[in-house]
């Protein structure tokens, strides 16, 4: 398929690189011109603008940071709207509010386009590797034609409702992400300053009934987890700048639907400190420096 993709960022770059190991042909855009270097150089036609982009492609996916950045790239003069052919569809994978995803699928379809979100999971190693999660809001039949482009670059592909309901997926699951690695870091921090060996409780709450993703696969105290990010300097993971960012997403969802999230805003909270502190930019399981002085520089 002839592709036109815009937004080529830690995830959008690994994204299209599979679209295009996968034989796909690929028009792209960035602001980045770093970006697009990068990807011309594996095999992509780089574009002037997301409009040249979309021009003949017979998919668009966008991979933009938040909602205001969709609506430009798809609404501006040189947007995908002015653009696209009719009948194309456009996959946007942005984590975004379902209200905005809403109103942007009534914006294309006045232009004959449909628009689908399918946000992912999985971060930027799922990315690279094509095993990505796509939580899908689009109909049976949208599903099923999107669905085979989207399985080259994830492995799980579920459609999740109507158009908005990928993004409803996203938002609750990263909700409960922000609330369970603020609990692991509590509770691994509690345990250390009353002075249990930390791999030792870590080992019980991961055989015991506090056992979570956030506990066992990216443990936030430092040695515990090799791979997790709080082993390397809370870098190179998801940043709490972009959990801050979800767990707005989740709060101004809830308050529309008029239903509490208390620990949703405490998590909120704890996470705007962090950023507040300077610490935004760090792997989110960095968290546990609110609990532990320091423990971001160790
Ligand atoms: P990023 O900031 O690395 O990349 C965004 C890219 O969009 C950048 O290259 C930027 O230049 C480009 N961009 C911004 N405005 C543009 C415009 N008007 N026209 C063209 N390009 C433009 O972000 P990311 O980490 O790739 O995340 C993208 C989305 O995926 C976000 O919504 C994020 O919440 C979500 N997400 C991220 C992760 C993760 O681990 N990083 C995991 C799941 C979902």
């Amino acid at each position: 398929m002839k592709i036109g993709f815009v937004g080529l960022g830690n995830m959008g770059a690994p994204m299209a690189r599979n679209l295009l190991k996968n034989g796909h042909s690929l028009q792209a855009f960035d602001l980045s011109e770093d970006a697009l270097r990068s990807l011309a150089q594996a095999g992509a036609a780089v574009c002037a603008s997301p409009k040249q982009a979309a021009a003949d492609a017979e998919l668009v996916v966008t991979m933009l940071p938040a909602a205001a950045h969709v609506r430009s790239v798809l609404t501006d003069e040189q947007g995908v709207l002015a653009g696209i052919a009719p009948g194309v569809t456009i996959v946007d994978s942005s984590t975004i509010d379902p209200a905005s995803a809403q109103a942007f699928a009534k914006l294309a379809a006045a232009h004959g386009n449909a628009f689908v979100d399918a946000p992912v999971s999985g971060g930027t190693g799922g990315a690279a590797a094509g095993t990505l999660t796509f939580m899908v809001g689009a109909s049976e039949t949208l599903f099923a034609e999107i669905a085979p482009v989207l399985g080259a670059m994830g492995k799980n592909i579920v459609r999740c409702g109507d158009t908005g309901m990928g993004q409803v997926a996203k938002i609750c699951n990263n909700l409960l992400l922000g609330i369970t690695m603020t609990g692991v870091a509590e509770a691994m921090s509690l345990g250390a300053a009353l002075g249990i060996d930390p791999k030792v409780l870590a080992g019980i709450i991961n055989t015991s009934t506090g056992r979570c993703w956030s506990s066992d696969t990216y443990n936030p105290y430092p040695g515990i987890v090799e791979t997790a990010p709080a082993s390397r300097g809370y870098t190179g993971g998801f940043g709490a700048d972009l959990m801050l960012k979800d767990l707005g997403l989740a709060a101004e969802a809830a308050r529309g639907a008029k239903q509490p999230i208390f620990l949703g805003a405490l998590a909120q909270q704890l996470y705007q400190t962090m950023s507040a502190n300077g610490q935004g930019g760090l792997d989110f399981s960095a968290i546990i420096a609110l609990y532990r002085h320091h423990a971001a520089q160790q």
